[in-house]
């Protein structure tokens, strides 16, 4: 007997057809003994358009996070039961649990919520009676049961969550895409499909703009030692292993992607007072406020007047709240302006085997540089190196990184 978790993302369940085809599908791979759990998340675009219904309220809706929570929670709840009423119209014994009934405890931090413990009591009675059960993804409930929902892409996280919480078999991650690829294939036409990842590459990729996995969900792999099988919902084709390490020969690519992020912001605040204490007057109420804060320059502007200028780059979707804080910060440090950049993107490579191999930024900068683009920010990890450029040439850059990493054969 098998305990699986099947994790399906919102374009596999885009239409009432789609859904029908994957309780098909499932059905048809079910040997007798398996007990399955469905994860599912919101059809197609239902997230980013109940998204922009509340912006027609409030063009900064985040403000409201609880509500965001509450609205954004529908989304799923949609589909777990049009799928379980697909499953019960094909025969199949089935119930849909919303992530509160499957046992998913959240903390309070709503619209980016961190998955507490799972209790997954429900889960475990119901597929005792023989039920497939399909349950929420991106959704929890925190200490009060108010609503929680787990970032953008939480089903991700919901699914290996849930997988070690059941010492479940496996874990599959079905999406519209046959596998991980060394950049994103809409991006890169000769982007290669890899067979295998390790979750620490993969968990950079992610966290560096790979939509395809959420960063919590190949963290919470790699916690609890879960194998992630990231495959198609659309094609019988073999997918990709998220795991510890390689077994095969892909251990010779000293790169293993590229990734870009698009939703990035820039934010300059020019002429703050260079002494002690100055960075952490901008990040500290930042971080109260949960923004995450990633690439950060800080420049000497003048000595003479001993000012210097603090650079850094959030997620757009954060840019209303943390502008508002670092314009009360600058006011307070007297400093000269606040400037922000929302035409900016982020292009990443990423590689365990860079650690150990000189020379790979330079070609990175070089490649960069041959295709005319400018770099305005560097930043780096031990597996990756990050340039922020312009946004319009950032698909430019993608191609021309991945040119120089995975030449065309
Ligand atoms: P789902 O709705 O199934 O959760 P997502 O849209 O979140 O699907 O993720 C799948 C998408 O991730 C793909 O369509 C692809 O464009 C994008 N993507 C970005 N980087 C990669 C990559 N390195 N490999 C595969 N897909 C990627
Ligand atoms: N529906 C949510 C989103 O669009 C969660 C997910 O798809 O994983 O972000
Ligand atoms: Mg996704």
């Amino acid at each position: 007997m098998a305990l699986i978790v099947k994790k399906f993302g919102g374009s596999s369940v885009g239409s009432t057809e789609k859904i029908m085809n994957v309780a098909k599908r499932v059905i048809s791979e079910k040997k007798p003994e398996d007990q399955i759990v469905m994860v599912v998340s919101a059809m197609g675009d239902t997230t980013d358009d109940l998204i922009d219904l509340a912006k027609k309220i409030n063009k900064d809706p985040y403000r409201y996070e609880r509500e965001m929570d509450m609205l954004l929670t529908t989304g799923e709840q949609v589909s777990i039961a049009l799928l379980t009423m697909a499953f019960k119209t094909l025969g199949q014994k089935a119930i849909s649990l919303t992530g509160p009934m499957a046992g998913m405890h959240t903390d309070s931090t709503h619209t980016k919520g961190r998955i507490m413990d799972i209790t997954p009591k429900r889960v475990e009675e119901e597929l005792k009676k023989g039920n497939i059960v399909v349950v929420a993804g991106f959704q929890g409930a925190d200490d009060i049961g108010d609503p929680v929902t787990l970032g953008r892409g939480g089903s991700d996280t919901s699914a290996v969550a849930l997988a070690g919480a059941l010492h479940a078999d496996s874990c599959e991650i079905f999406t519209d895409v046959d596998g991980i690829y060394s950049a994103d294939p809409r991006v890169e036409p000769d982007a290669r499909r890899m067979k295998e990842i390790t979750y620490d590459e993969m968990l950079e990729m992610a966290r560096l703009g790979a939509g395809v996995m959420q960063p919590r969900s190949v963290e919470m792999g790699k916690h609890m030692g879960i194998p992630i099988h990231v495959r198609s919902t659309f094609t019988n084709k073999p997918g990709t292993i998220i795991r510890e390490d390689y077994t095969m020969e892909e251990k010779d690519f000293v790169i293993r992607g590229v990734a870009h992020d698009a939703k990035v912001a820039k934010v300059a605040v020019l002429g703050v007072p260079n002494n002690p204490g100055i960075a952490r007057s901008i990040f500290m109420p930042l971080a109260d406020a949960h923004v995450d804060v990633d690439m950060i320059v800080q420049s000497i502007r003048n000595i003479e007047k001993n000012v210097t200028d603090m650079v850094f780059t959030i997620a757009s979707d954060d840019l209303g709240r943390a502008k508002e804080i670092v314009d009360k910060v600058a006011n307070d440090l007297n400093a000269i302006a606040v400037l922000v950049e929302k035409d900016v993107a982020k292009v990443s490579i990423v590689g365990a085997g860079m650690l150990g191999s000189p020379g790979i930024a330079a070609r990175m900068f070089g490649a960069l540089a041959d295709a005319g683009i400018n770099i305005d920010v560097i930043s780096t990890s031990e597996i990756s190196i990050s340039c922020l450029v312009k946004k319009a040439d950032m698909e430019k850059a993608v191609n021309a990184i991945h040119e120089e990493f995975f030449p065309k054969k």
